[in-house]
Formats: C-alpha cells, sequence, structure tokens
C-alpha cells in the first residue's frame, strides 16, 4: 500500500516486524457467535439500539448456540466469542448453563463473553461456570464524548466494569473507535494510554462507522486506512505483548483492510460463526455486501491467510501473554 506520510510507513513496518518477532507468522483464530440482536441500550450509532424499530430482532435458543460452537469446534476453532446487545432475557442461570454446556464439550477450549454491562455477581457466574475471557469496551477515553454518544452509559461505571473483570481473573480485552466525529486531534494518543494504564490482555479497535436508521446516521467514516494502520502499529509498539484483533469493521471501510492490519500489528482474526439466517440483522454498523456461511467463510479466510504466508491457528486458544 502507498502511505502518504512516511512517518506512518515507518511506524507500520516497525509494529510489523516486532509482531512478527513475538508472535511469528501466527494468526490466532476467534469464532464469534452473535447471539442476540435485541439491547435495552440505545448508543447513538448502533444499528441494534433499542430505538431502531426497523431491525429484525432475533435471539437464539440456548440449544442453537452450544450446537453452533460444537461446530466451530469440530471445525479447530477453540475460542468461541459469544457476543449479544445488552439482553437481560439471558439471565445469569441461562448463560451460566450455556457456558458449562460448552465447556463440557471440550474443557480445553476459551469462552469469551461480549455481551455488556452486568453486575459484578453474574460476571462472578460466568468465571465460576467456565468462561475464560472478556471484551468490554470503552469506546474513547473522552468522557463527554463517550456521553454523547451513549446516551444510557456513565463512562466511570464502564472503567470500573473494566477493572471488576480484571480482578475477577478474566483475560479482559478493551478497545476504541477512531474518527468519531468532535474527537480531539490527539483522540487516538488518549485512548491508546488508557489501555495501556488499563493493562488490558486483547485489544479490539475499529473505525466508527455509524448504522442506518440512527441519530448518527450520515455522519460518515472519518478514519482512512492509513490512519487505521498507524492505530493498529502505535497499540502493537506501546502494548508489545498484547493480543490485537483485525477487526471486522475494517473490511467495511475497505475490502482487505482487515489482512493488511495483520502486517501492522494485528495477530487475531475473528470469523463471524453466526448462522446464516441471524447474522445479516446483526448490523451493528452498514457491512458491505451480503454475508457469507460461517464456517466455510472462517475457512475461507484461513486459507487466504495462508496463501499471505501467515499460520492460522486452528485448534489452538491462542491466551494472550499478557496476564
Ligand atoms: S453499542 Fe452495544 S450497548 Fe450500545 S446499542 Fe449497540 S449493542 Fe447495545
Amino acid at each position: 500500500m502507498e502511505f502518504k506520510d512516511p512517518a506512518v510507513k515507518a511506524r507500520v513496518e516497525q509494529a510489523g516486524k516486532l509482531t512478527k518477532k513475538i508472535f511469528g507468522n501466527k494468526v490466532y483464530i476467534r469464532g464469534i457467535i452473535e447471539f442476540s440482536n435485541c439491547c435495552r441500550k440505545n448508543c447513538n450509532y448502533c444499528g441494534i439500539r433499542r430505538g431502531n424499530t426497523s431491525v429484525v430482532r432475533y435471539q437464539m435458543s440456548p440449544d442453537e448456540i452450544v450446537a453452533k460452537a460444537e461446530e466451530n469446534l469440530k471445525h479447530g476453532i477453540k475460542t468461541i466469542v459469544l457476543q449479544s446487545g445488552e439482553d437481560l432475557s439471558y439471565t445469569k442461570d441461562v448463560l451460566v448453563n450455556i457456558i458449562k454446556r460448552i465447556k463440557a464439550l471440550d474443557p480445553e477450549c476459551a469462552i469469551t463473553l461480549s455481551i455488556g454491562e452486568r453486575t459484578e455477581e453474574e460476571y462472578k457466574a460466568f468465571k465460576d461456570a467456565g468462561a475464560d475471557r472478556f471484551l468490554m469496551r470503552f469506546e474513547t477515553a473522552d468522557r463527554a464524548l463517550f456521553k454523547s454518544l451513549h446516551p444510557d452509559d456513565d463512562y466511570d461505571y464502564r472503567i470500573e466494569a473494566i477493572k471488576t473483570l480484571q480482578r475477577l481473573g478474566y483475560e479482559t480485552g478493551s478497545g476504541f473507535m477512531f474518527g468519531i466525529p468532535g474527537e480531539a486531534p490527539d483522540a487516538d494518543d488518549h485512548n491508546i494510554a488508557l489501555l495501556k494504564e488499563l493493562g488490558v490482555a486483547m485489544v479490539g479497535c475499529g473505525p466508527f462507522i455509524p448504522a442506518e436508521r440512527t441519530p448518527m446516521e450520515g455522519s460518515g467514516i472519518h478514519a482512512d486506512l492509513e490512519r487505521c494502520l498507524d492505530i493498529y502499529a502505535k497499540i502493537r509498539l506501546a502494548m508489545p505483548e498484547v493480543n490485537i484483533a483485525a477487526a471486522t469493521a475494517l473490511d467495511a471501510m475497505d475490502k482487505g483492510a482487515r489482512k493488511l492490519s495483520l502486517s501492522a500489528g494485528a495477530n487475531v482474526v475473528m470469523p463471524n460463526t453466526t448462522p446464516a439466517e441471524y447474522k445479516d440483522n446483526y448490523s451493528i454498523y452498514e457491512r458491505k455486501g451480503k454475508l457469507d456461511d460461517a464456517i466455510a467463510d472462517a475457512k475461507k479466510l484461513g486459507a487466504e491467510l495462508e496463501k499471505l504466508g501467515y499460520t492460522p491457528l486452528w485448534n489452538q486458544r491462542g491466551d494472550s501473554r499478557v496476564k
């Protein structure tokens, strides 16, 4: 790729070399199951916010979730990411049961939860049931901007939730969006400093892409690919051993950007293995084109990575080196 700024080019190359030194050519694989697109919250950019009445809502049953997790495991995907809107109809007991059933299928697998804010008691119950990791993004370190995007949320509560998850022993991931309208020119530096201060084990960052039929619809994509790669590079250089996910949202702005981010610091890919009949309705942001069949898509991604000289790590959990 042609870089406009030679400093960014140098940083991306340095981060790529550091990633290779630490992880070799290995790329960790996680299979995402988006099990519900119902959400109690009304984030102003999100396609599945509760106020969006045009969304066809779905909730996978526990049996469907466990069956999809089993299919992932059979195909060598050893980390199952259970992701949803903040859907409290999946009670503590329901989720505990799902986690236990997946762990019973394969005690060596890793389960990551990405289900938003819950009580400490619930986080503990999920951990005790066998959940290993938790993704909880803070989205922006700018508290005024955080409030304007998330009318139902409190910045301090979110940061405390991340710390609680760490204290409970989760391998905890966080991250932010870049290119948010109104962000400060040095927003990326503040966001990366917060990731470092929190000492997270995993990072997931992506461009701000408001969905249609939301209050922020049409506010556009404000981050170009060069800035995306620069942010991944900066994170890798600041936090050498952290697991960095190549965000699927990158492909929404530039086809192939996700794979390109592996050369700028990312070391994790997260194919979407949600059943085809549901995944088109999990539109947090606008996705380009029709999504393929879940597991076949993951296998295709693995083959593409091999062609590029990477080694996708099937049958391995890919735990974070950051403890
Ligand atoms: S960003 Fe998350 S919490 Fe906010 S509306 Fe979307 S799914 Fe719900």
